[in-house]
């Protein structure tokens, strides 16, 4: 064992996983499940014989696993290869189905990349897209939505919980307003679904990403619930699959595994909410206890269970990102799929923090890989990480 006491807890609690919003693990369950669709069944559900008939029967199973998870029906279940292409196709999908109407979106400038950079290429295709402005917890007005509505607007697309500071936005009274417009809602719910209740027929929306790795189901397969009666063109096309709507040869061990991993979520949702929100409020207490000069962004109530964003006055969030990941600590600054890039985060800029401060965030994301053991340990890494940072900084004053 190592002679240093914080290395020795650390290899009692093993790897500090605090980054479920980038992805999870996958349940052993899922991934036990999953490996007979590799070898033993390994069939295209697309074709006549016996084996082609039983990977279709599997594939439906996860289809109805999926829709139970959200409230839906299970034909209005579209499997993709994750929340980027959901994403992509709801909107572009949407936008090409109705330009006869209209060529206005409207979204908001906090939207994962996913939605945020497909926004932009709708733009350059003759789109014009409206983002509506959030307040200082990344929250979105749902009167903002009425005010932006116009005759030619044929699509509203607005995240259901944001992948960096976790504000959940009030879905259903966004669709309240776009309902009485005849306006078509889609929602990425790819960082809810599996962690917080989803169900389609509470939020009246009628379309809503999901991704699998998102809840300890594999990496790189996804679905877009569209309600029934929502017109929608193809974004592949190809063989004719999912009912003529997403063409390409199934992903069935994915398929299978994203069902089994719906299924264990539903079963645990309850509990494991509760039980990681609890985790999140003693880091967040101890920091804010330990740590001088902190801000928790987000909003305090309207929030995911596991997300606990800050900002660490005077500090680089890849610096301590690089020192805690020594330690062994996984986390991130922002989202996963941004990191590596310089710029500050477009989603901390829209919420009116100025550019210096955005650099100094942190994203902590709880999740099943969190333990009560987890927290002592950060607690003891953290401070004097931030303590000898900031002993380096230009740009840091102490106050008081
Ligand atoms: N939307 C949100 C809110 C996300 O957090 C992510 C991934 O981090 C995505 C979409 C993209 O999902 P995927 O990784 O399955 O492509």
């Amino acid at each position: 064992m190592d002679d240093n006491p914080q290395m020795q807890q650390q290899e009692l609690v093993g790897l500090i996983y605090m980054d479920h919003a980038a992805t999870t693990p996958t349940h052993p369950e899922v991934w036990r499940e999953m490996s007979l669709w590799f070898h033993e069944y390994f069939g295209n559900p697309a074709t006549m014989y016996a084996l082609g008939d039983i990977c279709e029967v599997a594939v439906e199973k996860a289809r109805q696993q999926v829709a139970s998870l959200i409230g839906a029906e299970a034909d209005e279940i579209y499997f993709t290869c994750g929340g980027t292409e959901s994403d992509n196709w709801a909107v572009k999908g949407t936008a090409y189905a109705r330009e006869a109407k209209g060529k206005h979106i409207i979204s908001t400038p906090i939207e994962h990349h996913a939605v945020f950079d497909t926004c932009k290429f709708m733009e350059k295709q003759g789109f014009e897209v409206t983002y509506l402005p959030v307040d200082s917890y990344g929250m979105v007005a749902p009167d903002d939505v009425a005010k932006a509505i116009r005759d030619d607007t044929i699509l509203v697309t607005i995240m259901h919980a944001n992948n960096e500071v976790g504000t959940i936005q009030p879905i259903a009274d966004i669709a309240n307003v776009t309902r009485e417009s005849e306006i078509p809602l889609h929602t990425d719910a790819v960082q809810t679904v599996g962690k917080i209740p989803v169900d389609v027929n509470d939020f009246q929306c009628d379309m809503l990403s999901i991704s699998a790795h998102k809840f300890s189901g594999p990496k790189g397969v996804g679905a877009l619930y569209v309600r029934k009666g929502t017109r929608i063109e193809p974004y592949m096309h190809g063989g004719g699959q999912e009912r003529k709507r997403r063409a390409g040869t199934l992903n069935v061990p994915g398929i299978v595994g994203m069902g089994k991993g719906a299924e264990i979520a539903a079963s645990h949702l309850a509990e494991e909410r509760v039980r990681v929100a609890a985790l999140r409020d003693k880091l967040r207490d101890g920091v804010l206890d330990q740590v001088p000069d902190l801000r928790v962004n987000g909003h305090p109530t309207e929030r995911l269970p596991g997300n606990l964003h800050l900002c660490v006055e005077g500090i680089e969030g890849e610096a301590m990102i690089l020192c805690l990941s020594m330690n062994l600590i996984c986390v991130s600054s922002g989202s996963a799929c941004t990191t590596g890039s310089l710029d500050p985060s477009h989603v901390l800029l829209a919420m009116g923090m100025p550019a210096e401060m955005a650099h100094s965030s942190l994203r902590l994301t709880l999740g099943s890989e969190s333990i009560e053991a987890h927290i002592p340990y950060f607690l003891d890494v953290f401070p004097p990480i931030v303590e000898r940072l900031r002993k380096m900084s230009p740009t840091y004053k102490a106050k008081g």
